[in-house]
């Protein structure tokens, strides 16, 4: 059976390409501390899907983690350009960033915004998504 490609993205340098194959909606936005030094901005935007889903087409070998010392955090990002790529969000899931899709994220919408409590001070977040004070349900 053929393995139908939904989404596919990219760095910014091109190297590290990846493809889904799950239909993917759904818009996390994290607002925390953390995913706010890791971008430089007012956090990060992304999707989780089923593991088994992601495919890493090219550039693996660029592919470099990073954890945070005595926290449940890790980004994973490309060594040549330092886009944030996609990552292991749990045992099951991968989380991908939402702005590297280059096709396949007309259905995206903002549904979560995580962390809201650790926000930017210069943030205003959006009318859309539900907002949580902490993590996913808090
Ligand atoms: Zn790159
Ligand atoms: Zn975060």
């Amino acid at each position: 059976m053929e393995i139908k490609t939904l989404a596919k993205g990219s760095c910014n340098c091109g190297r590290v390409t990846f493809s889904v194959t799950v239909p993917i909606d759904s818009v996390f936005v994290c607002h925390c501390s953390i995913c706010r030094k890791a971008t430089g901005s007012g956090g990060i935007a992304v999707t989780v899907v089923p593991t088994s889903s992601l495919v890493i087409e090219t550039g693996q070998d660029l592919i470099q983690s990073w954890e945070k010392p005595n926290h449940d955090w890790l980004t994973n990002f490309c060594k040549r350009c330092g886009s944030p790529v996609p990552g292991k969000n749990d045992e099951q899931n991968s989380f991908i960033p939402v702005s590297l899709l280059d096709a396949g994220h007309e259905s995206l919408e903002v549904k979560h915004h995580l962390f809201v409590d650790s926000k930017a001070s210069w943030e205003e977040i959006g009318k859309t998504g539900k907002q949580h004070k902490g993590a996913f349900g808090v």
